[in-house]
């Protein structure tokens, strides 16, 4: 079984479609959330994930987009492109939305934005956050989201480090327990701008990170054309 894992999409279609392709056919689509927030096309994201059949929870934005949090612990920038979302998504796109679990367990992975303790805010970075998060876990392992940067933590006897992953090359599922973060789909941070995601071989037991190109000006340009603030544009190309 080959499952493609999205996270941080943030209504970025173009690189959404880019990684999806460069998957190919899977069968099945887990996303970690924070789906809408930052980029202009919420409504084209949301199709796309409903069309595939695609599976998973809500992030921070998501939880924004639907009215289900308000935002007050978003910073200006981001505040101002959730409330362009909030006046711009169709009522489907909310009720596809609304009604995103904040964890979910899928066979031996459970599935959250931020952690398994705090899986609305907290971002997971170091060991000892990896840690708490399987802790907080019934399944073996874990799949996150919320940092934006691609990572793998791995827990053997009694205790946690953090791998540095590599695109293309596959990390072998040998250790006890596990949490994976695909990094963004739609925004990276990483210095790298394509776009990232996770691709699962449940037989084989791999888990191997892609990064793919996609037309990131014409992102930008529909960005302007909607009026979405400067700095989220410009940090686009940087990967930052
Ligand atoms: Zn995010």
């Amino acid at each position: 079984m080959r499952i493609a894992v999205v996270s941080d999409v943030h209504a970025n279609l173009p690189a959404l479609d880019a990684v999806l392709a460069d998957a190919g056919p899977v069968d099945a689509v887990w996303h970690l959330g924070d789906i809408v927030g930052y980029g202009p096309d919420p409504d084209g994201v949301v199709d796309r994930l409903r069309a595939i059949g695609a599976i998973g929870v809500c992030g921070n934005h998501d939880l924004a987009a639907s009215g289900a949090i308000g935002l007050d612990r978003f910073n200006p920038d981001p505040r101002t492109a959730m409330e362009w979302t909030r006046r711009t998504i169709s009522a489907a796109t909310i009720e596809w939305l609304r009604v995103l679990p904040v964890r979910r367990s899928v066979g031996d992975f459970t599935l959250v934005h931020g952690s398994a303790v705090d899986p609305t805010w907290e971002y997971v970075t170091s060991p000892s956050g990896a840690r708490d998060s399987l802790a907080a876990t019934s399944t073996a392992h874990g799949l996150n989201g919320h940092t934006h940067v691609p990572v793998a933590f791995e827990k053997r006897g009694g205790r946690v480090a953090r791998l540095d992953v590599a695109p293309g090359v596959p990390l072998e599922l040998e250790a006890e327990r596990v949490l994976l973060n695909p990094g963004s789909v739609g925004q990276p941070r990483d210095r790298d701008p394509r776009a990232s995601y996770l691709l699962l071989d449940l037989a084989a037991q791999t888990a191997t990170w892609n990064r793919v190109p996609y037309d990131i000006e014409s992102v930008r340009d529909h960005m302007r054309a909607v009026g979405l603030p400067d700095r989220l544009i410009d940090r686009l190309p940087r990967g930052v």
